[in-house]
């Protein structure tokens, strides 16, 4: 009847309100906690497969929100990147990120690679590489102590312009792999077109492995490919030994996941650095 559907419309508008109310608030919320700098790098350690040492950290970001407690990115950054206001966050993660690798390279500590993910509106402002080099220098960070994180779905927005941007800062030095690989538009014609270091598996073939399957599936399918292109295998998601002996198994170059370490705050990333330097 004409009441219920009035009904409908009303309930429809209410979810509307809370729904926009939820995203507003988000985004007064994040953007205090900008300035309040209440975001923190967390770092998730790499291991190479063959000597089982620590050759890289991923950073990741939490923010330590004053009322909610520790929240994880899968929460803010879809709205961060909606908003614009992923571009400063990314700055003041990348700051952290090379603050950090500073005060590590300063202790002694060995040297490891730091990449973090970029995102689309980060890399399409128009001073990007200029900016991110300036960070690195201002830090007095070397190039190849830091890396980037690109994912597929990236490279759809604007393929020219992120090959023209990802070219230059491969130039001058920094390594760069492909995100999540296998689970956007991938295809295999821009592999030769871009100046990719490393192939990072996503998680779900990882988790898709089946150990009795000898050799065959999309994972060594992949390893097969990358040994071909001659660049990096990193497997991410890894959570069982039975994975990562697999993963061995077909020459996996580096492995990431819960069976190693989960991503650690930054005095625990240093405590694992320094265990490693003995
Ligand atoms: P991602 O780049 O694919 O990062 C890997 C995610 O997998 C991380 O989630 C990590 O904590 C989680 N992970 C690590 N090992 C395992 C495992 O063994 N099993 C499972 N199931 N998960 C594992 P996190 O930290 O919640 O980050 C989620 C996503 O948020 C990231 O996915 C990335 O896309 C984005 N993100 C994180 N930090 C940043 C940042 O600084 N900038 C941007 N633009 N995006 C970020
Ligand atoms: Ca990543
Ligand atoms: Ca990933
Ligand atoms: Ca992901």
């Amino acid at each position: 009847t004409k009441d219920k559907g009035r009904d409908g419309y009303h309930f429809f508008l209410h979810d509307l309100n809370t729904h926009l109310n939820g995203r507003m608030t988000m985004e007064t919320d994040l953007r205090r906690g900008l300035q309040r700098e209440e975001f923190e790098v967390f770092y998730q350690p790499q291991y190479e497969v063959a000597s089982r040492r620590i050759i890289g950290m991923e950073a990741l970001v939490r923010w330590r929100h004053p009322e909610r407690g520790m929240v994880s990115p899968g929460e803010f950054i879809p709205i961060a990147e909606d908003t614009g206001l992923i571009t400063p966050l990314s700055e003041q993660v990348l700051q952290h990120v090379c603050r950090q690798t500073r005060l590590w390279h300063e202790m002694g500590l060995p040297r490891v690679s730091v990449a973090v993910n970029l995102s689309a509106n980060q890399i399409e402002q128009p001073e990007f590489v200029e900016r991110f080099m300036a960070t690195l220098l201002a830090h007095r960070v070397p190039v190849s102590a830091i890396g980037i994180e690109i994912t597929e779905s990236m490279l759809m927005r604007d393929l020219e312009g992120t090959i023209g941007k990802l070219k230059q800062l491969s130039k001058l030095g920094i390594e760069i792999s492909i995100d999540d690989f296998g689970t956007g538009y991938s295809s295999l014609s821009y592999l030769n077109r871009l100046p990719i270091d490393t192939i990072k598996i996503d998680k779900s073939f990882v988790h898709d492995i089946r150990p009795s399957n000898n050799g065959t599936s999309i994972v060594a399918g992949i390893a097969a490919m990358t040994r071909g292109l001659n660049l990096n295998l990193i497997a991410e998601g890894v959570e069982t030994e039975a994975q990562f002996e697999y993963l061995e198994r077909i020459g996996c170059h580096a492995c990431q996941g819960y069976y190693l370490s989960h991503p650690l705050d930054a005095s625990t990333a240093t405590r694992v650095l320094g265990a490693q330097a003995l």
